[in-house]
């Protein structure tokens, strides 16, 4: 007999860690911005697996390209060479207007990735003494789950019980460039940041900080880093969030969407002075780089160059400011956006997030919350305007009291 939800749900207490608290919806199969769940009903996705989803639920044409590698070759690691890898590096260093790639799996590996290869250009390029070479990090930020990343987390729930943790890192405020000035110094390998603090409830920083935080490190001499692994991509109407700023940092940090919502798939990507400190031996990943990652990361990339997710971002996006405008006093205390990608402070007298979260998956819409009385909205960039306004409706139902 086929299980329900209900079973599902109980069937993973006992044998699953419970490092996640899910809504109770059982997904089962999905297409474009719907998902479905094991009883039929059908729900809109309005998380988009944070962004890791920006083309949709099996979008054709990555699902094609998937498939075509899937009868072909899915994996050598990088003892040999595959005929997939080279493409995908060169299309996404053009993308990204950088000109190396170093291919990972997840987020928090593209992270640490990052990291290494910034302290190894601290102590070979810039001349740090060994093992001196610190990271100037922001507050609130969130980069992954590893040791060294919670090592420089601000959130003492993603920390306590995990220490001794890894030094070298320097926390300051995040939008404050006077803060960062004094943290740099003639040790610092790089400043690493969100150009939008994703989980810390989709904050912006100031027009002029991101500029700021380029102009600093050039300066001072030292790395920018941007982790653009859920910023990026299409997601606020631009490539890349730093693009907002005419910016191009010296390390950009992939993931999430790079993958397609099909295989993990995360990069590393700079300039060549920065990845070429990498000398063979010295870093790897057995998945990192495989024909089929490749396959999908390509196609991914060939979808953005299109420009019509950025564009559906943007037009999209203005239809999501507009409706969280007029909630504003109705059940939202205010909200930050840009492009298809909004943090909304719900009033904590009509619950937590959590308790808005179930609301509206009772109602058929998918959200998380993040802290407190925040929730995030990132649907799928193929979503459409009418969808997003049938959203965007049932939320302002679930804050009007009845
Ligand atoms: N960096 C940022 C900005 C993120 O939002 C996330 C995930 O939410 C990560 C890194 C970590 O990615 P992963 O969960 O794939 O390790």
């Amino acid at each position: 007999p086929t299980r329900t939800s209900a079973d599902l749900i109980r069937a993973e207490e006992p044998v699953l860690a419970h490092n996640y608290h899910p809504l109770p919806v059982v997904v089962a199969s999905a297409e474009g911005a719907w998902v479905q769940d094991v009883e039929g009903r059908r729900y809109l996705d309005m998380l988009a697996g944070y962004s890791a989803l920006n083309f949709g639920h099996r979008h054709p044409l990555l699902i094609e390209a998937a498939h075509r590698q899937l009868d072909r070759l899915t994996l050598t690691s990088r003892a040999f060479h595959n005929d997939r890898l080279a493409e995908f590096a060169e299309r996404l260093a053009e993308l990204t207007g950088l000109d190396m790639v170093l291919p990972m799996n997840t987020g928090a590996e593209a992270v640490e990735s990052g990291i290494k290869v910034a302290r190894k250009w601290a102590y070979e390029v810039k001349g740090v003494p060994a093992d001196r070479a610190t990271i100037v990090v922001a507050a609130e930020n969130f980069h992954g789950r590893t040791t060294t990343i919670v090592s420089f987390s601000t959130d003492e729930t993603a920390r306590a019980g995990f220490g001794p943790f890894t030094p070298g890192f320097r926390i300051v405020p995040y939008n404050d460039l006077a803060a960062l000035e004094a943290a740099v110094d003639e040790t610092t390998a790089a400043v690493l940041i969100e150009p939008i603090q994703g989980e810390a409830g989709v904050v912006i920083p100031d027009d002029g900080y991101l500029a700021g935080v380029r102009e600093l490190t050039r300066r001072r001499n030292c790395l920018f880093i941007a982790d653009e692994i859920q910023s990026g991509l299409g997601r606020t109407g631009r490539t890349l969030a730093v693009e907002h700023e005419g910016v191009v940092p010296d390390v950009l940090l992939l993931g999430k969407a790079l993958g397609g919502g099909i295989v993990p798939v995360s990069a590393v990507v700079a300039r060549r002075e920065v990845l070429s400190v990498l000398r063979p031996g010295e870093h790897g990943s057995t998945f990192g780089g495989n024909p089929l990652a490749a396959a999908v990361g390509t196609a991914v990339v060939e979808l953005l160059e299109t420009g019509e997710f950025q564009r559906r971002a943007t037009e999209l996006g203005a239809v999501l400011r507009d409706g969280l405008t007029g909630l504003v006093g109705k059940g939202v205390v205010g909200f930050r956006a840009r492009g298809l990608w909004a943090g909304v402070d719900v009033d904590p007298a009509l619950g937590t997030g959590r308790e808005v979260s179930e609301r509206l998956m009772r109602k058929g819409v998918l959200v998380k919350d993040t802290h407190g009385s925040t929730i995030r909205l990132a649907p799928p960039l193929t979503i459409t305007g009418e969808e997003l306004a049938s959203a965007l409706a049932t939320l302002e139902s679930v804050l009007t009291r009845d």
